[in-house]
């Protein structure tokens, strides 16, 4: 896909869970689109995407769901490049596939305070940040399991649930005040989680995946795209959308 360059000129970004898959194909092309990217993290890797984009970015070492480690993490936006326009609460994790019955109180607690709990944080701070220099736009990133049930996935399709309609109740706390909150529902999408390393990012040719009607797995470059239209001023009259990019997987 070739998309036209500088639709994030002169913004400021913050990404979380930019060390891997869906986030650090954000930040990559978050930057070649014009933008300085906070490269967020708790997995170190942040510090290697940050380097490959250069000057315009900055590794933060940020567990989402600490309150303190999310403060700092939006406050050093702002200290090193004095403002935050854009937020992507990205990081997240599935926990353990197994029945409701089987799953652990800690797993419960985990999963949501990371994919939910994280996510509240991120837009508790962010926002008033946007704020504070005259909006912004937020997108989060929940799941297809959001959306529709996920066999041996309850609490995780809960928490990525709970997001959905937390980013529609927070674009409806600030539709008048020039910050939009969007979501983005990756299906099945090809990242560490399924395989994929860096030297070899794409499934293997032939991979199907029935589940999904497009009967392949989804490219992190595919959810950046979504996110950076959601990011960008060309999603201006958008807000409180939970936007599938699933190869049809939630349309069946
Ligand atoms: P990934 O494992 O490649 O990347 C997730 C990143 O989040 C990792 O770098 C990890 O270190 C980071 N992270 C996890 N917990 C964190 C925490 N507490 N604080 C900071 N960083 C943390 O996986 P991905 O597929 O790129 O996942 C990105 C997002 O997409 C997640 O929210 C995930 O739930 C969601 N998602 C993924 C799929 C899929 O099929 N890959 C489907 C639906 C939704």
């Amino acid at each position: 896909m070739t998309l036209s360059k500088g639709r994030l000129a002169g913004k400021v970004s913050v990404i979380t869970g930019a060390g891997s898959g869906i986030g650090r194909s954000m930040a990559l092309l978050f930057a070649a689109e014009g933008a300085r990217v906070v490269c967020a993290d708790r997995s170190g890797q942040q510090d290697e995407v940050a380097a490959e984009i250069g000057d315009a970015a900055v590794a933060v070492h940020c567990d989402v769901s600490s309150a303190a480690e999310v403060r700092a993490m939006i406050e050093t936006a702002e200290r090193t490049f004095g403002r935050l326009d854009v937020l992507c609460n990205n990081a997240g994790f599935g926990g353990p596939r197994k029945p409701i019955v089987e799953q652990d109180e800690s797993t419960f607690d985990d999963v949501v305070a990371v994919n939910l709990k994280g996510v509240f944080l991120g837009m508790k701070y962010g926002i008033g940040a946007m704020l504070r220099t005259g909006g912004g736009s937020v997108v989060n990133t929940a799941s297809a399991a959001g959306l529709v049930g996920w066999k041996h996935h309850s609490v995780y399709s809960a928490a990525k649930g709970g997001v959905v309609q937390m980013t529609k109740s927070a674009a409806l706390d600030y539709a008048k005040e020039g910050v939009r909150v969007n979501a983005i529902c990756p299906g099945n999408t090809y990242t560490g989680l399924a395989g994929a390393t860096r030297e070899d990012p794409e499934p293997p040719p032939g991979t199907r995946m029935p589940v999904q009607p497009m009967d392949r797995w989804g490219l992190p470059s595919e959810l950046a795209a979504a996110a950076l239209f959601l990011a960008s001023d060309e999603s201006s009259f958008v807000t409180g959308t939970a936007l599938p990019v699933d190869g049809g997987y939630v349309a069946r």
